[in-house]
């Protein structure tokens, strides 16, 4: 490689991209400084303009545009159910399957991720969500994990002073398994068979 300091620079960048490493990093790069009009302008573009315009929603953890507000606080329909996933990912994978129909609430993570305090996690808009939405029933979607299983069991014991019915995806999922490399037939057991760790105190 020749010393550019640019292209050092984007393949550090690149290189932290989840499954890319410094090879796959180059070929990128390489393909991009070949087709500079129609991938490094427009990318560059559109880089800039999600930076600008895409977060996460401060209520429900979802991205949102800044343009159009956020889909999963703004839809129009009123569900009864809200199930708690980990990251975006997760969220996808369930309304990929068509398991679920109802609100999605992301936390940002786990309790014991590396870094990771429950501060962070966006737990209090949960219980506000709750209230607010009068929430008849809160799925917990977490990864079968310890880190997953312990931010569970800590979601519920947030909820205690809400009147909401509480349940867990069903034990069949894979010990580890994150929810989003499950597949659809797991995944739909899993919610089919989802136990109740409080009921509806109405
Ligand atoms: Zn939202």
């Amino acid at each position: 490689m020749q010393n550019i300091s640019e292209i050092e620079e984007l393949i550090k960048l690149i290189s932290k991209l989840p499954g890319l490493g410094p090879k796959s990093a180059k070929r990128i790069i390489l393909k991009l400084i070949n087709n500079r009009d129609e991938l490094v302008k427009p990318l560059a573009n559109t880089l800039a303009l999600v930076y600008k315009n895409v977060a996460r929603c401060n209520s429900c953890g979802s991205l949102k545009s800044n343009s159009n507000g956020c889909v999963n606080c703004d839809n129009k329909k009123k569900y009864t159910k809200i199930c708690v996933v980990e990251d975006i990912a997760d969220q996808w994978s369930i309304e990929n399957s068509n398991i679920f129909q109802g609100y999605f609430h992301i936390l940002g993570g786990t309790i014991s991720s590396v870094g990771q305090r429950k501060e962070d996690l966006l737990i209090n808009s949960l219980v506000e969500r709750v209230n607010r939405d009068n929430i008849e029933e809160v799925i917990l979607a977490t990864s079968a994990t310890v880190e997953g299983q312990t931010t569970a069991y800590y979601i519920q014991d947030s909820l205690k002073n809400t009147k909401t019915k509480i349940t867990k995806l069903a034990q069949g999922l894979p010990v580890g398994g994150e929810i989003e490399s499950l597949d659809d037939g797991t995944l739909f057991s899993a919610f089919k068979n989802r136990s109740n760790l409080r009921s509806n105190s109405d």
